[in-house]
């Protein structure tokens, strides 16, 4: 493994981040400082949030810098104020020993009169989110004609934040001889369009695989019924006694919902959402940063700019409809070398996205049923005993009250006086859950539940689907039935959750242990292809047509209908 001055850093700055704790290389900056010094190609960089990516370009576009030409050399874009006050707080750290350097964030929402008086006495590195800057540049209060290097950090969050014609226009008034890296944590068909256009021959560099999540996260999954899921988070919690983590919503509305109700439940709990102000925002943030709540509610676009290494736990109120919102949700845990755990709560219905997530981030979900009531009171005592074996005793403070508190307490046993302490504590959380009903699990849509029982050995299937397509419509075999538990309300369900748009679904015919539904013919492959690839358990899903499944041996019809199939060509 390579040093920081193997990679050709200069000492000043390698004085400045060992100071900040940073003893080796880590892999995105081992790869990116070598190449942004010499200069030589474009970057783009696949890397989550929590692998030193900050670092790994900003500390050789410091070095690049050149002190005495006072004008914007740098320019870095980043999706919002937070990020980029960030970014302009770490490059700032990285040149406590490079004399003269100026960096000036650029971010909307402040004064844009205090930041046009600091563009005017003169900056080297502009850190900004697109739109405020586009705004100076319309002002002409910036000149962007001596960049040499151009970051975009974070560039998928500021497409998805629709910054992406910012992006254009910014990159427009750029000189063309310019390098540019570019920082994703996922690689959308967008950023390689920037890319194509934008890059010349960038080299590719992938932190940890594409489109992957990070690999010190696991993904736990708790299936409840709708009603159910506000006491099931609070198991949860609960079931973690040291649990220092984002709750994810999906609206502002459903954030200050649950935000409140868990305050009102004794939770050290708050929101981030959007309807609050910059102000109240800043407040939240701080807070959970300097770990003064244990639990931030939040919406994904006010997180957004929230960066905190050890949170341990990402709590998904339900799932996200775009799955790389997920990715962005679970990378917030499991950051610089920790372990974390993304949990997420789900109703029935989102089972199926859960098999899709697992695709994009090439992991595998963990099932776990809801924590007992009896489950969780005993992990509360233990980790509050440990708690009370692992106190740093101030003997100084308290030495003056101790002989009055022994004389008080001299009629009463060890034994007695450990009770006492424990009750203390617990005695609400351990009523609470002595009258809490248990939470039910619901049967699982599409459960392979009796399955084994009730299985017949292929060939001596009782059930025969033989029959044609209504005009227009396809008809397609899907391997699970009755014995699954499908009724045709879930097969539906099923099937309107996996493909994207409405399909329209005809009759449908339930067997034992198999079925057949029917779509519009031009939409059939499409259906079929939805299902390419999927599991539900440890089973794999089989959607085909009824024909291809019948020579596939997936089904058989009964020689009846076989010997009618032979008269009429045109069935299946
Ligand atoms: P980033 O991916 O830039 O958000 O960085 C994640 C965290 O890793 C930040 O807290 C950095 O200060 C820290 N960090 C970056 N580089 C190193 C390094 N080489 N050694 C130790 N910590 C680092």
């Amino acid at each position: 493994m390579s040093t920081f001055q193997e990679l050709g850093v200069i000492p000043e700055i390698q004085q400045a981040i060992v100071e900040l704790g940073f003893e080796q290389p880590m892999p995105v900056q081992t790869e990116v400082i070598p190449q942004l010094l010499a200069n030589t190609r474009d970057i783009i960089a696949l890397a989550q949030t929590g692998t030193g990516k900050t670092a790994a370009f900003g500390i050789p576009i410091i070095q690049k810098i050149n002190i005495k030409q006072l004008s914007p050399q740098t320019l870095i874009l980043c999706p919002t104020r937070e990020l980029c006050l960030q970014i302009a707080g770490d490059l700032t750290d990285y040149s406590t020993y490079v004399d003269d350097i100026k960096i000036l964030p650029v971010y909307g929402g402040s004064s844009i009169e205090s930041q046009i008086r600091t563009l005017k006495r003169g900056v080297h590195i502009i850190v900004a989110t697109p739109g405020r800057l586009i705004d100076l540049i319309k002002r002409k209060t910036v000149s962007l004609a001596d960049v040499h290097t151009v970051v975009l950090d974070e560039a998928d969050e500021m497409l998805n934040m629709g910054f992406s014609e910012n992006i254009d226009e910014i990159l427009s008034y750029l000189p063309e001889e310019r390098s540019m890296l570019l920082f994703s944590a996922t690689m959308p068909k967008e950023i390689e369009k920037i890319t194509r256009k934008y890059m010349k021959n960038p080299m590719e560099i992938t932190i940890g695989r594409k489109n992957e999540g990070a690999q010190n996260v696991r993904h736990l999954y708790f299936m409840v019924h709708a009603k159910d899921k506000y006491l099931a988070l609070k198991r949860i919690v609960d079931y973690y006694p040291n649990i220092y983590g984002i709750i994810f919503c999906r609206t502002r509305k459903e954030t200050q919902e649950i935000a409140d109700k868990l305050l009102q439940d004794g939770y050290d709990a708050d929101s981030l959402h959007g309807d609050l102000s910059q102000a109240q925002r800043d407040l939240v943030m701080a807070k959970f940063r300097n770990h003064n709540l244990q639990l931030l509610v939040a919406t994904d676009v006010a997180a957004r700019g929230l960066d905190v290494d050890d949170v341990t736990h990402i709590l998904n109120y339900g799932l996200p409809d775009d799955f790389e919102v997920y990715t962005h949700r679970s990378g917030r845990t499991g950051r610089a070398g920790k372990t974390g755990t993304s949990i997420s709560i789900i109703h029935t219905k989102e089972k199926g996205k859960i098999a899709q997530i697992e695709k994009l981030i090439n992991k595998q979900f963990e099932k776990r049923e809801i924590p007992k009531g009896d489950v969780i009171c005993e992990k509360q005592l233990f980790n509050f005993v440990d708690k009370i074996e692992k106190v740093k005793v101030n003997e100084a403070e308290i030495a003056l009250l101790l002989p009055s508190i022994f004389r008080k307490l001299e009629w009463l046993e060890k034994e007695d006086i450990i009770k006492r302490i424990v009750s203390l504590e617990f005695n609400r959380l351990i009523e609470y859950y002595q009258q809490a009903e248990e939470i039910e699990e619901p049967q699982e849509y599409l459960s392979r539940r009796g399955r084994d029982e009730s299985r017949t050995k292929r060939g001596e299937r009782q059930e025969n689907g033989s029959r044609k397509a209504e005009k227009g419509y396809a008809r397609l075999f899907i391997n699970v039935g009755k014995m699954d538990n499908v009724n045709p309300a879930t097969l539906m369900g099923f099937i309107n959750d996996n493909v994207k748009g409405k399909v329209p679904i005809g009759r449908i015919d339930l067997l034992k242990s198999f079925s057949f539904f029917e779509v519009p013919e031009e939409v059939a492959n499409k259906v079929v292809n939805s299902f390419r690839g999927m599991y539900i358990e440890d089973r794999k899903l089989i959607v085909q047509w009824a024909q291809e499944a019948e020579k596939s041996g997936n089904w058989k019809a009964k020689p009846e209908f076989a010997g009618k199939k032979q008269k009429n060509k045109k069935r299946y």
